[in-house]
């Protein structure tokens, strides 16, 4: 009955009427293992859904954004992180009529890869990992590898591609990228991921008594505004108006961009570089920051020294035991990183 209502290709057929410039689930460079269609779902749509049905999704709860394990309700976590990337980006795909689902997948699955205790824990694995540790290179390889017993979610080319290239440089949010980001909509995502940590990161400061309102950048202020749903709408309308070619109807020779105005995006740079010193630098050399980093490096030790008391999921879907250790390890909340590392010690 329902092969009878071809759904999906109602919904394909629609998606040509999306701008010239979105990315049609039609046209998908396709899947690593090659399946069969949904006859309800896009391509698009079934990622989606996939990352929100896998296990490293529902950990994003229990895992830090800024503030490490903390114990107020209200702080930003990754998953929370992660829905607000989603919704900003999906407001701003969808006014530029480009392909909202595609931009959802790659927004749900972005931050996957992230280690239990922020970028602390992302750094620390990083210094002991001879091989490197990235976050986004670690989403890419939950979703191609880790997820469904090493069977991976076998997720389409953009939104992989959209996932593991969304990282930004620490002093430049168009300046030197990770790598080129082959969809706008994975553009949209990493210009979303900005404006909503950005905007969250400001209030669980001012939340933990690190700073007052009065102590932002008034002149960056004066631009996007004095209220946290004000800074948002700012940055998320220049972005649509700055960006507004990419809707155009006429194919466009060199693809348009994702882009903010010269000033709005001074401002944002502005804040940025400024919850850097005032917010995140400081809290690397915070004791918390040295509680979170003893912890990854006694795992790392302890793990790496008795192999065979890694779970053996960590063992089969690595080459070697340091890869092993570091998927477990990064998989962790900061919860179960910390609870785990009291229980090792005895
Ligand atoms: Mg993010």
């Amino acid at each position: 009955m329902i092969e009878q209502l071809h759904v999906r290709q109602l919904t394909e057929e629609r998606e040509e009427s999306l701008s010239p410039n979105a990315a049609k689930s039609r046209n998908s460079k396709g899947r690593e293992r090659k399946e069969d269609s949904d006859p309800i779902r896009t391509c698009f749509q079934r990622d989606r859904d996939r990352i929100i049905h896998c296990m490293s999704f529902r950990r994003l709860k229990h895992k830090t954004q800024v503030f490490i394990a903390p114990t107020g309700d209200h702080y930003v976590t990754r998953l929370t992180h992660t829905l607000e990337v989603s919704q900003i980006a999906r407001t701003v795909a969808r006014a530029l009529n480009l392909n909202e689902d595609l931009t959802e997948a790659i927004a749900l699955g972005h931050d996957l890869g992230h280690t239990p205790f922020g970028h602390w824990g992302e750094d620390t694995l990083n210094e002991l990992y001879d091989k490197s540790f990235r976050h986004n290179e670690q989403s890419l390889r939950i979703v191609d590898l880790l997820e469904k017993d090493g069977r991976g979610l076998n997720l389409t080319w953009e939104v992989r591609d959209g996932i593991v290239n969304h990282s930004k440089s620490q002093y430049s949010v168009f300046g030197k990228q990770w790598g080129e980001v082959g969809t706008l909509e994975g553009e949209v995502v990493r210009i979303s991921d900005m404006v909503a940590y950005i905007n969250h990161d400001i209030g669980d400061a001012v939340r933990a008594g690190i700073l007052t309102e009065k102590d932002l950048p008034q002149d960056a202020i004066k631009v996007v505004g004095s209220r946290h749903s004000q800074r948002i709408d700012t940055m998320v309308t220049d972005i649509v108006k700055s960006s507004w070619d990419v809707r155009v109807n006429d194919i466009i020779k060199e693809r348009p961009a994702i882009k903010m105005s010269p000033e709005v995006l001074a401002a944002a740079e502005k804040l940025r570089s400024f919850l850097f010193t005032r917010v995140y630098t400081p809290n690397m050399e915070s004791a918390d920051a040295a509680n979170a980093k003893n912890v990854v490096v006694f795992l790392w030790k302890y793990f790496n020294k008795h192999a065979d008391k890694l779970p053996a999921e960590y063992r089969l879907h690595a080459d070697t035991t340091e890869r092993g250790v570091a998927d477990y390890i990064a998989g962790m909340t900061d919860q179960y990183a910390l609870r785990l590392a009291v229980e090792l010690e005895g």
